[in-house]
């Protein structure tokens, strides 16, 4: 699968669970080695489910493919050849994948544009292309290598870049979902002032970048390491995301939460997914493939969906934590355990070892090979 391999880097799988997305139970595998990332998404997921679950949708998966001409004289001329020569190009895109176009996808349009650059004008085509249940980087781009000569004759320029765009806006997902006031009770908070304060975590991210980036890594959690269970390209997903986020110019969180007429407390996510269920490592790789299996989806809208709710859970997870006790908390025990084995801990010290650390607040690796040092010499 790649190049100059000396080794498997593995992660931990986990399951999260409690999600209920469009009346269906989900279980949903995860790999990441970040501490309290499953749990948050788990717990997001139940207090959803309490609202009723989620409510998701996905656009038909439709990419984006780029083709980059240079050398014309007159670029706005060229972009209206392109437009007459649209049926004769999306004709020959057609010919390269007939397994897709036998499935239903295929070219569905040619976009032609000029753009100014530091070099001067260019125009740039954007061929849509419905890529069903593939990611469809390699499709896209064997696609636009093999039309590129045409859109060369057509336009009289020459073609530079021909590549998918991981600005994936034609292909989105969203999923929305609503907890009961109530359901945000816990520990010495009222349901009421935890939305308030959820509210007001939000509105951060609305105003300031710094904040909306943590608060974006928050959800993206969630998503990557379902991405990664399933054999996904989790950069392109990345990429997606970020970029979908600062579309308005300005970097923006994304999802948005309101409080609804009673009290309730309402959320919504929308964002590029580029996923899929066949392709690249999601059936090459037995993990991803078990991984597929466990999660039950039947099409790469359906596992844009279930991420686009994943997204949702575990972005109302850090918020409802960051917003009331902080997220240390739930953190402490894991990160203790990674410090303690970081430095080598024994086996059998280190729960008293963690427990410790935690009960003191004091982890750090120094700490608990001190601690270690000493169970060792009271033996
Ligand atoms: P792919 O080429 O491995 O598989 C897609 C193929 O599967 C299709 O061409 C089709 O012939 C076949 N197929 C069978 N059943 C299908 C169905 N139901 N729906 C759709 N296709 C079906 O994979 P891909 O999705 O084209 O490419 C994904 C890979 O490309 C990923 O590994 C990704 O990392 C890589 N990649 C990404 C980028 C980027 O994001 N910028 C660039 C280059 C490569």
């Amino acid at each position: 699968m790649s190049e100059n391999v000396v080794g498997i880097c593995s992660l931990p799988l986990a399951i999260a669970t409690n999600f209920l997305i469009d009346g269906k139970d989900y279980l949903v595998p995860m790999a990441i080695e970040e501490p309290s990332v499953v749990a948050g998404a788990s717990h997001g997921a139940k207090l959803v489910r309490e609202g009723g679950g989620f409510t998701t949708e996905a656009t038909p998966p439709l990419m984006i493919g780029q083709i980059q001409v240079l050398d014309l004289t007159d670029p706005y001329e060229a972009l209206e050849r392109v437009l007459d020569a649209k049926g004769r190009l999306l004709e020959e895109a057609n010919k390269v994948d007939p397994v897709i176009v036998g499935l239903g996808g295929g070219a569905r349009d040619i976009e032609p544009r000029v753009i100014d650059s530091p070099r001067g004008p260019m125009l740039v085509l954007h061929l849509l292309y419905d890529v069903r249940d593939a990611m469809g980087a390699n499709v896209i781009n064997t696609t636009l290598e093999t039309i590129a000569p045409l859109v060369e004759e057509i336009t009289g320029g020459r073609v530079n870049l021909r590549i998918i765009s991981n600005l994936a806006d034609r292909r989105l997902a969203r999923a929305q979902a609503t907890v009961p006031q109530e359901a945000l009770t816990f520990d010495g908070f009222e349901g009421k002032e935890v939305v308030e304060r959820i509210l007001e975590a939000h509105a951060f991210a609305q105003a300031d970048p710094y904040r909306a980036a943590t608060h974006n890594k928050g959800i993206m959690n969630g998503i990557d390491g379902l991405a990664l269970a399933t054999g996904n390209d989790w950069r392109a997903i990345e990429a997606g995301a970020h970029a979908y986020a600062a579309r308005n110019g300005r970097y923006s969180p994304l999802t948005s939460w309101h409080e609804d007429e009673r009290g309730n407390l309402r959320g919504s996510i929308e964002l590029p997914i580029s996923v899929g269920i066949v392709g690249g490592a999601t059936r090459a790789n037995p993990t991803a493939k078990v991984a597929l299996k466990i999660l039950g989806v039947n099409s790469a809208r359906e596992l844009a969906r279930v991420m686009a709710a994943v997204g949702l859970a575990q972005n109302l997870a850090a918020l409802r934590a960051l917003a009331t006790e902080g997220i240390q908390r739930g953190h402490m025990a894991l990160h203790a355990r990674n410090v303690a084995l970081s430095v080598g801990v024994p086996e059998e010290y280190l729960d008293r070892v963690v427990d410790q650390m935690v009960e003191e607040r004091k982890i750090r690796p120094d700490r608990a090979q001190e601690i270690a040092r000493k169970l060792e010499s009271s033996r």
